[in-house]
């Protein structure tokens, strides 16, 4: 099953890609030591890392959401035939993501929302495709969500010196600035609210406009929460950043708050990258948190 109901809204996981990231262990989550990756290597193995070569696994995946009869995706993945000089792993990709997009039923016209959670290179690249030697949208009818202080923050006008260095060249350029030059472009502040059932709200540390994407209907609850979380390690130690968190302290503070919320709410916690379900109930366990089940997903 990649599909579930929760209340009124259908959410169905449309892959991009799963494998290696290029990234050991180390090099993606610096601070987590060896011994804490092999202490739960029994559960993080193969789903979330390669257990021989300790490399981090990953999917890229949009999470296709319909909410009070609008076709919303979450988050747009990397996208095909961006030049990614600084991120190799992720350049000149040729994926078959609207395929799968229209084998759950949506073709690009279709789509009325499109919520980039941030503006990393791995969440906004199907923002747009390439017409002849020029990026247009890829959803014609959408109108794309983004954090404002992401717009601002990755605008490279602004001269600003992010974490992931040149990993995110070329992104605003060929992924952000043509949708918003075709006017297609809701730079939200602080919080935007979608429908009845859904709520945009900043989340920042990851990068100053990360955000969680709030899904609350009837008595049922989830929370997108982006690149909060990059690996289910994080769920039991969720202190542990990424190296690509703009704001150690504050990714810390707000993935603790999260995961508290998700604990004591029963909500779904479907972040963009975990493979295996795809997400996962949690529950606290002390002052960190543990899996109480996976999401209702088929394993990739
Ligand atoms: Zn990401």
């Amino acid at each position: 099953m990649r599909e579930t109901v929760l209340g009124d809204v259908t959410i169905t996981r449309i892959k991009e890609y799963y494998g290696s990231v290029e990234l050991s262990a180390g090099t993606f989550f610096p601070e987590a030591q060896e011994e804490t990756w092999r202490e739960h290597e029994s559960w993080l193995a193969p789903d979330f890392v390669d257990a021989a070569t300790g490399v981090i696994v990953s999917a890229i995946q949009t999470w296709l959401l319909r909410s009070e009869g609008k076709t919303i995706l979450v988050d747009t993945g990397v996208g095909n035939h961006k030049e990614r000089p600084y991120s190799p792993v992720w350049s000149r990709l040729s994926t078959g993501f609207l395929d799968e997009l229209a084998t759950a039923g949506v073709r690009p016209e279709d789509v009325d929302l499109v919520i980039n959670t941030h503006l990393h290179v791995d969440h906004v690249g199907w923002n747009t495709r390439l017409d002849g030697r020029t990026w247009v949208p890829t959803f014609p009818n959408a109108t794309y969500l983004m954090p404002r202080a992401d717009f601002d923050f990755w605008n490279p006008a602004n001269g600003h010196e992010p974490k992931l260095g040149r990993g995110n060249q070329n992104v605003f350029e060929d992924s952000v600035a043509p949708v918003h030059e075709a006017g297609q472009t809701l730079l939200w502040e602080d919080s935007h609210t979608i429908d009845e059932n859904l709520r945009l709200d900043l989340a920042p540390g990851h990068t100053p406009g990360s955000s969680v994407l709030a899904l609350e209907s009837g008595t049922d609850r989830a929370l997108f929460v982006g690149d909060l979380l990059n690996t289910a390690l994080q769920v039991v130690e969720p202190d542990v950043n990424s190296c690509f968190c703009e704001d150690p302290a504050a990714a810390r503070a707000t993935r603790r708050r999260l995961l508290g919320q998700a604990s004591d709410t029963n909500a779904l916690l479907l972040p963009a990258h975990l493979g295996g379900h795809g997400g996962a109930e949690v529950v606290r366990d002390g002052d960190k948190f543990a899996i109480k089940t996976w999401a209702p997903f088929a394993r990739l």
